[in-house]
């Protein structure tokens, strides 16, 4: 359901908001053309969306990517920042339709707004609590109207703050159709020896905005043991290879790839973390991370495409959960957080890409977060009856 305002300052305050919001889409727009215009040759670049219209695909899987945090245009798609993202300038963006308008109406936590991309509906559960989302999940929806196993559909988290996400506490929707969710940071804690930890404090740290803060972990989770039998692959394997990373996301898309390569499951959701080291202020970081997140989603499309499991048939959608604050706002500070709740911070961007899209494609309109779960539903022919959010039309 959309906003309604009707007078007085709460509509100043929301047209002021919608006014920047069409601003910032606009000048996307405008960046993505001057970047990739000229080397584009199809004619629908650029044009508004009037839909378009999708073939079944038989056994149709779908990847999301979210990324808990993340980055201001300035270091991503205007001109200075490009190269900081020269996989989705180059290879990913060009292939998809990419929305320069996805507006984020809730709070702006990561583990809340990321439960809200996953219901569909804004969630107003306290964000540092270790509470299941109060609506029905897309995993659930996709698991009990498809009839679907559980090994069907895995969620890689980037924190034990996250490990409730798979399944809602929604009585009326039934317990059992979640998701199986994996946080590889507790898998690795799992397999360090006694001492050996401080190898691996960079892949360990579990959330940059509040560094004391420590999730409570409730004890249904898979065991590093029930994990790499399905993943096939030895506790020492995953050890050293969990050497060689250099961040927490890296071992996140290392266990996805894992997950496509033994399971293949129809619905695989990531979410990435490394963007929000923005917070310990340090802008090298943050451009590193930038980079990385960059590189891992060229990967994980690349893995879709080498895998016959998934070639062809395979649509992925990549969005942030929300971006960071202005320089300019009162008590903003630019990069590091996101706290001001002004226009810059909740108007975030999405690219779809894959079976039945329309590559090369750019839509300007505003849409909301709470519409991917939506989407997902109208286009694998699943009901998504408590979610929020519409279906895009471009998209379905
Ligand atoms: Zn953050």
């Amino acid at each position: 359901m959309r906003a309604s305002f009707s007078q007085g300052v709460a509509a100043t305050y929301a047209d002021s908001q919608r006014a920047m919001a069409s601003d910032i889409s606009r000048s996307r727009r405008e960046f993505l053309r001057l970047a990739l215009g000229a080397t584009t040759a199809s004619s629908a670049m650029f044009g508004y969306g009037t839909g378009s219209t999708v073939t079944p695909q038989r056994n149709p899987k779908v990847i999301v990517v979210t990324f808990g945090g993340g980055a201001r245009d300035e270091e991503t798609f205007m001109p200075d920042g490009q190269e900081n993202i020269p996989h989705l300038m180059g290879e990913l963006i060009p292939q998809s339709t990419f929305y320069t308008q996805v507006v984020n109406r809730g709070i702006l936590g990561h583990y809340v707004a990321t439960a809200s991309l996953a219901t569909g509906a804004y969630e107003t559960f306290n964000n540092f609590a270790a509470v299941p989302p109060t609506n029905p999940t897309v995993f659930e929806y996709f698991r009990k109207d498809l009839k679907r196993p559980a090994n069907d559909v895995w969620v890689v988290a980037p924190s034990n703050g996250f490990n409730r996400i798979g399944e809602s506490g929604n009585r009326n929707f039934g317990p059992g159709f979640g998701a199986n969710v994996v946080l590889p940071k507790r898998l690795l804690a799992a397999a360090l020896s006694p001492g050996g930890s401080a190898l691996y404090e960079h892949l360990l740290r579990d959330n940059y905005e509040t560094p004391l803060y420590a999730p409570e972990l409730s004890g249904s989770g898979l065991s590093l043991h029930d994990i790499a039998e399905l993943l096939k692959i030895s506790v020492a394997d995953f050890t050293a290879h969990a050497r060689s990373l250099s961040s927490p996301d890296e071992l996140s898309v290392f266990i996805a790839r894992q997950l496509m390569k033994q399971l293949a499951p129809s619905l695989l959701w990531v979410t990435l973390h490394d963007i929000d080291v923005a917070h310990s202020g340090s802008y090298s970081l943050y451009l590193e991370a930038i980079k990385r997140s960059d590189r891992l989603c060229a990967d994980l499309w690349n893995a879709v495409g080498s895998n016959p499991e998934y070639a062809g048939r395979t649509s992925m959608f990549i969005m942030p959960d929300f971006g960071r604050d202005s320089d300019e706002a009162a008590g903003g500070n630019g990069f590091q957080h996101h706290r001001t709740g002004d226009a810059l911070s909740r108007t975030t961007w999405m690219m779809a890409l894959g079976a039945g899209i329309r590559q090369n494609f750019v839509v300007d309109r505003a849409v909301e977060t709470t519409d991917l779960v939506p989407t997902l539903g109208a286009r694998l022919r699943f009901s998504t009856g408590q979610s929020q959010g519409k279906p895009l039309v471009e998209l379905v």
